[in-house]
């Protein structure tokens, strides 16, 4: 796990108000930690971001159209002035600007970002679903989250350590490693 160290740039940088979330980011073409950690520092670049923790790297087989790389998936920690769909758009432009393609539905993606969790909110909007729509059931996912948010309450009133026994009890987790590259 990785700590913003305080006195670095985003230290002190979101005041009063800020709603902490947590971000998903997968990539699975070219460079792929490159692509990860330019996500990031986009991110942290956000006046109204302030980046709290970063998980470990996993290594993850897809889902969905299979016929694809591995994905390298990570979960960020922000506090944010943004709203969501301010947040959401921002997200958006960062993988605009990295060159993402939408060309398959969960098929190969130089970068994805996606908003796990917005505070306690609950969102079901055409265009947001918050807490994310298929987080519960990727390992991808609960993996990292649990890693730096353990102890986390859900907006179901449950942590994320019960959701990923929840998730391991179904037998249905896609394999996920660590990545030592
Ligand atoms: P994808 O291509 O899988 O990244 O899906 C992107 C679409 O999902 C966008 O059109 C978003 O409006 C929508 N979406 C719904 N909920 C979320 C969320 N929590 N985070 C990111 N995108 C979301």
């Amino acid at each position: 796990m990785w700590l913003w160290r305080s006195g670095e740039e985003g230290a002190g940088k979101v005041s009063e108000g800020g709603q902490q979330a947590f971000i998903g980011m997968g990539s699975n073409l070219g460079d792929r930690r490159s692509f990860l950690e330019k996500a990031s520092q986009e991110i942290g670049n956000h006046p109204q971001v302030r980046v709290i923790r970063l998980s470990s790297l996993y290594e993850t087989e897809p889902v969905g159209y299979l016929d694809q790389g591995w994905f390298l998936n990570q979960v960020m920690e922000i506090e944010t002035t943004l709203k969501p769909e301010e947040l959401l758009s921002f997200l958006q432009g960062i993988e605009d600007k990295l060159g993402r393609k939408r060309l398959i539905r969960w098929g190969p993606r130089v970068i994805d970002l996606d908003i796990l969790l917005y505070g306690k909110l609950t969102i079901e909007s055409p265009e947001l679903i918050i807490p994310h729509p298929r987080m519960y059931e990727r390992g991808f996912v609960m993996i990292p989250l649990q890693e730096i948010a353990p102890d986390l309450i859900h907006p179901d009133g449950k942590t994320s350590r019960e959701h990923l026994e929840m998730l391991k009890k179904t037998e249905k987790m896609e394999k996920v490693r660590l990545f030592q590259g």
